[in-house]
């Protein structure tokens, strides 16, 4: 039985003016279900925003957050100045090391982008959301249709945000900290973030990419943070039946660069293994008169595995939605188009690129393009 305790409002729409504003619940205070509540409040809507943790909140990510997320933020009041003030910890980058099979790409880019671990970053958004008038509360909800017949009265819009617990798991990740002295961080790897697709994080016979990311994520005089991590296909993982902090920590041993700033290492936190919902072909964005935003909607790109600026941007579009429409069946509709026109198109395109990376004429193109939509 559920905990929570909400306020009963008789009516089922509140009227100002000719304003309808709804009552809704977000449950999740990520970055998605964080925009949802902030673009919803701002409009006068009442919002509960129901998360299982407190804030800050750790999670388990590469906190690489591109020029684009950020773009999507400036629609929340954040832009870098504000983060760059906020965030105790970042690294600016502006290019990255993509390397394939050893072979290496590097991309230079007009934009700036940000590394900012999400125990921090992701508490940025959540306070915009309380300011802007989303009340919290604590509170696990393990089964949402279940909230929803229960709560039916108090809420006229549910929104699942509760990321990868709601949405479909496709790809397995672990990551763990790293510190180096600044000076044998060498110069090349500066302003950069790298990603390698190896072989042997990959399966051809499944047809699967895995990869290793090493992110910058902040910075002092002396020391510099690294995000290290690995992501691999579910299917592939459990084919291996390995256990995947031991095989991480033997694979960045050898690995040609990660290994070699292990060597410098002074400090090592604990690693975090977390699953992704990465895209599918048929997403689905609501169920059951629940809408869903972020990677409770499975919206990461399954090539780069970037799921923040989509997870920011769905609970724009999916406010938008709502304070246009009159009723739950527009609302419905409405997201749809916003889906439609921002995301299914470019997300069905990277699962056709996930699916010819491993055709070696296409590779060249496909890793140029693939840093290019990046930005
Ligand atoms: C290993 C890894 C590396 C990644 N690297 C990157 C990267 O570098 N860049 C990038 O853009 N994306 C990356 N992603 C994807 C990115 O993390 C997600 O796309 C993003 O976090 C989605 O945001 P969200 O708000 O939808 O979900 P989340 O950030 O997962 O937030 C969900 C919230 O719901 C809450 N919740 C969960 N279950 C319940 C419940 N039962 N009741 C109440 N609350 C609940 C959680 O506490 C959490 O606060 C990575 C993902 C993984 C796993």
């Amino acid at each position: 039985m559920f905990k929570l305790k909400f306020k009963s409002r008789s009516v089922h729409k509140i009227v100002k003016g000719n304003f309808k504003m709804a009552k809704i619940a977000v449950v999740g205070a990520g970055p998605s279900g964080s925009s949802t509540g902030y673009h919803l409040a701002k409009n006068g809507h009442h919002v509960t925003l129901i998360d299982k943790e407190s804030f800050p909140r750790d999670k388990a990510c590469g906190d690489g957050i591109t020029a684009k997320a950020v773009r999507a933020l400036t629609k929340m009041g954040i832009d870098y100045e504000y983060l760059k003030k906020l965030a105790s910890e970042y690294y600016l980058w502006n290019s990255s090391i993509i390397s394939y099979y050893s072979q290496e790409y590097h991309q230079e880019y007009s934009d700036w982008s940000i590394c900012i671990p999400r125990y921090i970053f992701d508490n940025i958004i959540y306070e915009k959301a309380i300011d802007a008038g989303c009340i919290h509360h604590q509170q696990s909800v393990t089964n949402i249709s279940q909230f929803r017949s229960n709560f039916k009265h108090e809420f006229d819009y549910i929104v699942d945000a509760r990321g990868i617990f709601a949405g479909e798991c496709n790809v397995i990740g672990i990551r763990e900290y790293w510190t180096l002295p600044i000076e044998l961080f060498p110069h090349y790897y500066h302003y950069n973030i790298q990603v390698y697709l190896e072989q042997e994080l990959g399966s051809q016979e499944l047809g699967s990419n895995g990869y290793l990311w090493i992110f910058p994520v902040g910075l002092n005089d002396k020391l510099l943070k690294i995000n290290v991590g690995l992501g691999l296909s579910l299917k592939d993982y459990e084919r291996r039946g390995t256990n995947l902090i031991r095989f991480f920590d033997e694979f960045v041993v050898r690995h040609h660069v990660a290994g070699k700033f292990l060597d410098n290492v002074v400090t090592r936190t604990r690693k975090k293994v977390y699953p992704l919902a990465t895209t599918k072909w048929n997403n689905k964005i609501y169920e059951n008169n629940i809408f869903k935003v972020g990677d409770a909607a499975n919206l990461t790109d399954p090539v780069t595995g970037e799921g923040i600026h989509n997870a920011i941007a769905s609970g724009f579009y999916l406010a938008q939605a709502i304070n246009m429409s009159e009723d739950i069946e527009s609302v419905k509709i409405n997201y749809q188009k916003f889906y439609q026109k921002y995301f299914q198109k470019k997300l069905r395109t990277r699962l056709l690129q996930e699916k010819m990376l491993s055709l070696p004429v296409l590779r060249n193109f496909l890793l140029y393009k693939i840093g290019k939509l990046s930005k």
